[in-house]
């Protein structure tokens, strides 16, 4: 006889029994992903109670994207069922075990690891509340602080703990200028799409030379992801968003793991998302720590001539922000943002969207298919 119960969450899912792919934890992943793509609802038979390899199969479909139902069937129990949902079953199906309420009870309010269905950990939800504490803080004492304030404050407050991320673009020059004056030693973020222009690989070098950083790492797209999303390199021309999710979103989160806070170069003037830009803040992951936010258009400019730095090339032929070639043109509006991804609706590329950043550093890698 099968039971086929619902999670008390999750009850109004579909369910085709007729129509549902099984797999079984002992096949290859590869396989089961190959059939999960395209499938409304998968099943996953634990063929016995000692097999856990469904837990397995369920996380990695759910950390690759899979949307679909999934459905547990097989060896279970009732005390299985928060395990089940949080490894992303939406569904279970017990051929072995009767009916029983114990299926739809929580078994524990809290949980302590990430876990697909998003349920958020206690140790985050507690180290959040500090953050936010402590980024309050810091924007009431320092709201109307200078450039070097602000980064020697952030500096301190997370040290060994904090990078910087450069698109060495148009005004990259003057945050990187107070950075290499406060605290050179800390790390410069790069990601290297592979789609730079060349003038901005060579403006990158000379401001390495010419600021003294000493710590500028290259970030690359993972070669094996960037082969299954991008293999002709023109995804660009059909999806923006997931080819700025392989070369930049998924690069950043990878390295982020190692950092609690990152400074940016973004400035109210830029507009849009930037308007309302404080020194610091929290997205829930991680502090970002906004130095330039205050300056205006003149006080760049001015900047630049006190401090004698190098224009980028492309800046003077009317290119206000520079990023991949393909997405980049001279700006026909008066937005410092204008040019990048014309025609499009996009005006950001995820890397600062903490939601993305975070799904992609919970996608582990798509080596194994
Ligand atoms: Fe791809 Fe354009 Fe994003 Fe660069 S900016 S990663 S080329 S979509």
């Amino acid at each position: 006889m099968r039971n086929d119960l619902a999670f008390a969450l999750a009850d109004q899912a579909p369910g085709n029994d007729n129509a549902t792919l099984e797999v079984t934890g002992a096949m290859p992943f590869a396989d089961v992903f190959r059939l999960a793509m395209g499938a409304e609802e998968l099943a996953i038979r634990f063929e016995k109670f000692g097999d856990g390899r469904g837990f397995s199969l369920a996380v990695m479909l759910r950390e690759r994207g899979y949307k679909g139902v999934l459905k547990a069937v097989g060896d279970l129990l009732p005390d299985q069922a928060g395990l089940l949902r949080r490894a992303g079953f939406d569904r279970i199906a017990s051929d072995v075990k009767p009916a029983s309420p114990r299926w739809k009870r929580p078994h524990f309010s809290h949980a302590y690891q990430p876990s697909p269905n998003g349920d958020e950990p206690a140790w985050r939800a507690r180290t959040a509340a500090a953050r936010q504490a402590k980024v309050d803080e810091l924007n009431r004492r320092y709201a109307d602080a200078s450039p070097d304030e602000i980064i020697a404050v952030a500096t301190r407050e997370f040290t060994g703990r904090i990078a910087t991320l450069s698109s060495f673009g148009t005004e990259a020059a003057v945050g990187l200028s107070f950075l290499a004056r406060v605290a050179p030693e800390t790390p410069v973020l790069f990601l290297d799409t592979g789609m730079h222009f060349a003038q901005t690989l060579d403006y990158r070098n000379q401001l390495v030379e010419k600021l003294g950083l000493q710590n500028v790492i290259t970030l690359e797209p993972d070669a094996r992801e960037l082969a299954g999303a991008d293999p002709a390199g023109k995804l660009f021309e059909s999806d923006t968003a997931a080819c700025c999710d392989v070369r930049k979103v998924r690069p950043l989160a990878r390295a982020m793991v190692a950092f609690d806070a990152l400074i940016t170069g973004r400035k109210r003037y830029h507009g849009g998302e930037r308007s309302d830009l404080q020194p610091f803040e929290f997205d829930g992951e991680r502090v970002k720590v906004n130095p330039l936010a205050a300056l205006s258009p003149k006080e760049v400019t001015a900047i630049f001539r006190t401090l004698d730095l190098p224009q980028h090339p492309m800046a003077a032929q009317g290119y206000p922000s520079i990023g991949c070639w393909p997405c980049t043109a001279p700006a026909e509006g008066d937005g410092t943002r204008d040019g990048r991804w014309a025609g499009q609706d996009r005006t950001e590329c995820g890397i600062f969207d903490p939601s993305l950043v975070e799904r992609a550093a919970r996608t582990r890698s798509y080596r194994l298919i």
